[in-house]
């Protein structure tokens, strides 16, 4: 029998645990611990509300949890309730499947002022995840920016801007839509301090913002380079570009219908935030040019209101304790998954934050890969491990409240109860009031 622990119930925990029972069937016994008494990580508090669609993969997830010999052990916080030492004395292999749940700073002076949000807290607010819930944003500003050209700026911009009616089917949190029917934003700048063939945005999600009911995405067709430019991209990016072109086509008649606009400035690097009575007003920006995919500034400065910054520039994963840390990368220090014999990283905590959520289910698979090599190597050692019994008598000695997945269900059931007409769940935004629905 192999023991495994997974740490991180989100895609690139659940498609290791797949992995792990296609590859040895019967003869394996996975855990996959969370820090949350609910399972699905990103799926659940970082995947926009009004992109249902894609939370449906959850479904498969469930049918990994549900098998026999994979379970949820919700509620224990690794590092803290049990150390990594003490999981390595247990299980054949620990994988760290974390994700990166904290925001990289700009590193900007003034970004101590308040209304300036990382996209991790300000998604976290709106998806109800109970770090980030009591965040409370102020919207009673005319001009917000999101700083970077990614797709969660593109999320980030497009919850800012859309109507209440915009949100049916949406599993948006009640706090959050409370305060965003009250808005006041007129403008939304989405800065990008490269141009628009660097742009990470997919070309789907690019193309939601002239749909909108209230907003119009504005681009001014000088910062766009030759068409004949455009045939040198990749089809994904070529097909954002062209969104692009169509927006710096919409004529000004049809702006004036639209009481939001969603400006794109490109070549904008911020460099500082200014103030007012501690809160954030504008910030300054210079002007850049890009040369072989490269920008640098060109000594042009100009300020951008802003009553409400986000910015959306990229993660970092949450270091633990005896696990060698690439602090300048922001996530562990591994060679293809592996960090110390018996214990590897997959997804965002191996490779940073990048690519889809199916991105990660070749990522499980080779992580297994990779512990079947060590363990038919014998870099795993041959000594029997006790796996779930030995976890479990440890968390009876310690008084530990761990949510099963039977539980989760409960939770689930609870909150699909309190939903309001028409949207899929109103999430629990405490732990408290979590374990309370688990019964
Ligand atoms: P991202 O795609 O890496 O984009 C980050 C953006 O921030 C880039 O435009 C980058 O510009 C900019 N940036 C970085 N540092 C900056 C700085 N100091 N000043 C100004 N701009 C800066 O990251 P993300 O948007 O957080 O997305 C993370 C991952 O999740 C991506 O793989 C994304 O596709 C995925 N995701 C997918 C969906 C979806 O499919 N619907 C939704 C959300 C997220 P440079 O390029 O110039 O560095």
């Amino acid at each position: 029998m192999r023991h495994i622990a997974i740490i991180g119930s989100g895609p690139a925990g659940y498609y290791t645990a797949e992995a792990a029972q296609k590859r040895w069937g019967d003869e394996v016994k996975v855990d996959v611990f969370d820090l949350l008494p609910v399972p699905y990580g990103l799926i659940r508090t970082g995947v926009a509300p009004d992109h249902q669609s894609i939370k449906g993969v959850s479904k498969r997830y469930e049918s990994t949890a549900l098998s026999e010999n994979v379970r949820f052990v919700g509620n224990v916080c690794v590092g803290k309730d049990v150390t990594i030492p003490e999981l390595t004395e247990l299980y054949d292999a620990i994988v760290i499947a974390t994700g990166a749940p904290h925001d990289r700073k700009l590193g900007m002076e003034g970004e101590e002022l308040s209304n300036i949000f990382g996209s991790a807290a300000f998604v976290g607010w709106y998806n109800g995840h109970p770090q980030f819930a009591n965040l409370d944003p102020d919207l009673s500003g005319k001009h917000a920016v999101v700083i970077g050209m990614g797709n969660v700026a593109l999320d980030v911009a497009r919850i800012l801007a859309k109507t209440e009616t915009e949100f049916e089917g949406a599993d948006i949190v009640a706090h959050a839509l409370d305060l965003l029917r009250q808005s006041k934003l007129q403008k939304i700048t989405i800065l990008g301090r490269r141009g628009p063939h660097q742009i990470m945005m997919t070309p789907k999600e690019l193309g939601e913002l002239a749909a909108l009911e209230r907003a119009s995405p504005r681009v001014d067709k000088d910062d766009l380079p030759d068409e004949a430019e455009d045939a040198l991209l990749e089809p994904g990016l070529r097909k954002s570009v062209t969104h692009l072109r169509s927006f710096a086509a919409i004529p000004e008649s049809l702006h004036a219908e639209k009481p939001i606009e969603i400006e794109i400035d490109f070549f904008a690097s911020p460099v500082s935030f200014a103030g007012e009575d501690g809160g954030v007003k504008s910030i300054r920006v210079e002007r850049t040019e890009v040369h072989a995919g490269r920008a640098t500034g060109t000594g042009e400065f100009y300020d951008v209101p802003a009553d409400l910054v986000v910015s959306c520039i990229g993660y970092r994963s949450s270091p633990l304790a005896d696990v060698p840390f690439d602090d300048r990368a922001g996530r562990f220090a591994n060679d293809e998954g592996r960090i110390l014999p018996g214990i590897y990283c997959v997804g965002w905590a191996r490779r940073g934050p990048s690519g889809t959520i199916g991105t990660n289910r070749p990522d499980g698979f080779g992580v297994i890969d990779r512990i079947v090599e060590d363990l038919e190597s014998g870099a795993l050692g041959k000594a029997t491990k006790q796996g779930r019994s030995g976890f479990d008598a440890l968390a009876e000695k310690r008084g530990l409240n761990i949510v099963t997945f039977r539980d989760w269900k409960r939770i689930e059931e609870a909150e699909e109860k309190a939903a309001r007409e028409g949207a899929p769940r109103e999430k629990f935004v405490d732990i408290e009031s979590m374990i309370r629905a688990k019964g």
